[in-house]
């Protein structure tokens, strides 16, 4: 790989904290902003689903502070994850916060930006792919095609302190593909309101677990059959839902797309 006439990577100076995304699963998936950060910064305060071969790039020194749910114990409240990036960068530290996904895709992203802001801290943002289009895309359903929308919906099927404040039959109504994160919890409430709201039972439906990782699954289903499926399938987080006609295109692609494994 010739890198020449690539643009220069920053310098991550100490105090500062760059919040990155690191993709859905595949360490592949990772931008080179983020492959960078991993590999310059002395903290790294990360969430229970990045890879370890992601972690395993930081620099022999470099401090792992994971901040995610594990193994049945609660993860740390948003306040004390602020709390720890402020703490560091305060001390002097370069902060990678590493983030699943893309970390302002319901990933309370924005809380630490203004937690950072406020202590008048240095930050940087780099973006992630985010599970609901790098993850359906991998599995073989794209976000929009000229046939069938020109438009999709990202949602949260529940948030961290409760229940999902989206119109589902509003958005039912719509009658656009909708991408669903963390849909389990809900997911028979959410598939009923939406049908309320005028979607057909008969809608095509997907799950796609553990998207572009080795323990990958997808159940192909429909809109009224979705919460039976996932169920006897046994999927389990993480997971979304997609719901609408982008999820039957994966049948024309599959027979010869390669996968990244
Ligand atoms: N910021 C993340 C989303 C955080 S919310 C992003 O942009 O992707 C966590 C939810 O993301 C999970 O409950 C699940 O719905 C989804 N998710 C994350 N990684 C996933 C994966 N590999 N496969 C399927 N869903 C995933």
């Amino acid at each position: 790989m010739n890198l020449e006439g690539f643009p220069d990577l920053p310098a991550f100076p100490p105090g500062e904290v760059w919040l990155a995304g690191a993709g859905p699963g595949d360490p592949r998936l990772l931008t080179v902003l983020a492959l960078h950060a991993v590999s310059q910064a002395d903290d790294i305060v990360h969430d229970a689903l990045i890879d370890p071969r992601v972690l395993r790039l930081a620099h022999q020194d470099a401090v792992l502070l994971p901040v995610g749910k594990r193994g049945g114990r609660p993860s740390p409240k948003q306040d004390e994850i602020n709390a720890l990036l402020v703490e560091r960068a305060r001390a002097g530290r370069r902060v990678l916060r590493l983030k699943g996904g893309d970390p302002f895709v319901f990933g309370r992203g924005w809380d630490e930006v203004t937690a950072l802001s406020e202590a008048q801290l240095r930050f940087r943002i780099i973006p992630g792919l985010t599970a609901g289009l790098a993850g359906a895309a991998l599995a073989g359903i794209p976000a929009t095609s000229r046939d069938t929308n020109h438009a999709v919906v990202l949602a949260a099927g529940h948030r961290a302190e409760g229940q999902s404040t989206a119109d589902w039959e509003a958005l039912g109504r719509l009658g656009q593909p909708l991408i669903l994160y963390m849909p389990m919890t809900q997911l028979e409430e959410i598939v009923a309101a939406l049908q309320r709201g005028g979607l057909p039972g008969d809608t095509p439906a997907a799950l796609v677990q553990s998207a572009t990782t080795e323990a990958e699954r997808v159940v192909e289903s429909r809109l009224d059959a979705l919460a039976g499926d996932a169920l006897r399938h046994g999927i389990g987080s993480p997971c979304i839902a997609v719901i609408g006609a982008i999820a039957t295109l994966r049948r024309q692609a599959l027979a010869s797309m390669v996968g990244w494994s």
